[in-house]
């Protein structure tokens, strides 16, 4: 087993076992994107590293340390992507989408970022987003935040996350308050924690999500963002929060709210719990009014959230809110060579008539105790025992697995009504 060639750290194999969660987490993120009239676009996971570098900015966590770049074999420096907006914008600009039009879309797929792995924290990681394009009112704003709080009632969990809210403001409101906090800051230089000190310079804001208790007592003190809120950022805000409380949708404004990506303008939020422990934002987004334009594209105000999906994945186990479906339905087992010779033809039958059920067709032969220990492995309801006699006079032997039913022989007809409501289960 020495030779044994593992996946790389941080990357994570999704087991049989676990798919039926995640597939059920995406049917229902699929089923309530629609309700909002979005449609969905895949972008390619590989692009240009310019790209996230102009977009996410030179100084973030991201760019500066997180991404997983490399040179292809013609010398171009290409970046697996560490977020999905950047991408979004670039299609959208790419394909025309955004000129002049009201665009929403939604993404879902892998990102990668190198970062230590740990609960919540992963190399290669999936996001679920949503980008609405051309709307610079605050209603665009409120909707994007009443979709990711429509789903966390959809699983059952709107009690475990709490909505956090801030303004940037405007760039150059956002400018004043980077001057004076980094003004603030100075005075305190050899106090701060050491990746703050190298911040000062770099990303003053960035101080703002400083874990070091030093630094956050620092911090008290500081200018705070909304004294330095431009008139038309603080009412776009007033309006959010208005249209937020009359939808009854409750928030926490948090002053020290900055997100670690440079494109954001105006509106930020996160969802977050603390049921994760430190990996608790479990959705971010906000306003990036600027970046279509800085991407090559015309001034397209835009608004949208990316979900991280292994967190929420992780909460709805955590509060044992997934029931996913049953893969198997019904194990059909021949015995003797008669059947053996039909099964085949008869799952095939089954399955025309049944589109929806999940049948497992025994392969290999072998004894009646070998197949039904199989059956009652793959977590079928019911086993179908076809022998000599039922092929005879076309009839199945339906055996519950799971209840202490007796078992009957079926004709066609008889068969088809009695699996129609497993269907379903
Ligand atoms: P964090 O502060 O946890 O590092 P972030 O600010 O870097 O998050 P974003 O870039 O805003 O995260 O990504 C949006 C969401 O994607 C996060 O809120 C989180 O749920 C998820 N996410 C980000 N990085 C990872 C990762 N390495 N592994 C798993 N999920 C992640
Ligand atoms: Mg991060």
């Amino acid at each position: 087993m020495a030779n044994t060639i593992q996946a790389i750290r941080g990357m994570n194999d999704l087991l049989p076992e676990q798919s039926p969660a995640w597939q059920q987490v995406e049917a229902v993120i699929r089923r309530v994107a629609a309700s909002y009239g979005y449609s969905e676009i895949r972008m390619p996971v590989l692009e240009s590293t310019q790209l996230f570098k102009r977009s996410i900015g030179e100084v973030t966590d991201i760019v500066e340390k997180e991404m997983y770049t490399f040179d292809d074999r013609n010398g171009e420096s290409v970046t697996l992507r560490p977020e999905g907006t950047a991408s979004c914008v670039r299609a959208g600009n790419q394909h025309g989408l955004l000129y002049n039009q009201i665009q929403r879309l939604w993404y879902m797929g892998p990102m990668f970022r190198y970062e230590r792995p740990q609960k919540g924290r992963y190399r290669q990681f999936h996001q679920f987003g949503i980008e609405t394009f051309g709307l610079d009112s605050a209603d665009a704003d409120a909707e994007v935040i009443l979709l990711s709080a429509r789903l966390w009632r959809e699983f059952g969990i709107a009690d475990q996350v709490e909505l956090q809210l801030n303004s940037l403001g405007s760039n150059e409101a956002r400018a004043n308050y980077r001057n004076a906090l980094k003004a603030y800051l100075s005075g305190y230089e050899s106090e701060l924690d050491e990746d703050s000190k190298r911040r000062l310079e770099s990303n003053p804001l960035r101080i703002l999500d400083s874990k070091d208790e030093n630094t956050q007592k620092i911090l008290e003190g500081a200018p705070s963002l909304s004294e330095y809120w431009d008139a038309e950022s603080k009412e776009h805000f007033e309006q959010l929060t208005a249209r937020l409380e009359a939808a009854g949708i409750s928030y926490t404004l948090n002053e020290r709210l900055v997100r670690g990506l440079d494109y954001y303008n105006r509106t930020v939020f996160e969802w977050v719990t603390t049921a994760l422990g430190a990996q608790g934002t479990v959705c971010a987004g906000g306003r990036y009014d600027g970046l279509v334009e800085q991407l090559g594209g015309k001034a397209t105000p835009a608004v949208g959230f990316a979900m991280g999906m292994e967190r929420l994945v992780l909460l709805l186990q955590e509060q044992g809110k997934l029931t996913p479906r049953r893969v198997v339905d019904a194990y059909l087992m021949p015995l003797g060579e008669e059947a053996e010779l039909n099964a085949p033809r008869i799952a095939e039958q089954l399955r025309n008539e049944l589109p929806e059920l999940r049948l497992v067709s025994h392969c290999g032969g072998g004894s009646m105790k070998k197949q039904m220990k199989k059956a009652d492995k793959s977590g079928a309801q019911v086993a179908l025992i076809i022998g000599a006699d039922e092929i005879a006079q076309q009839q199945v032997t339906v055996k519950p697995l799971r209840t202490a039913e007796e078992q009957q022989t079926l004709g066609w007809q008889a068969l088809i009504e009695f699996l129609q409501p497993l269907t379903r289960g």
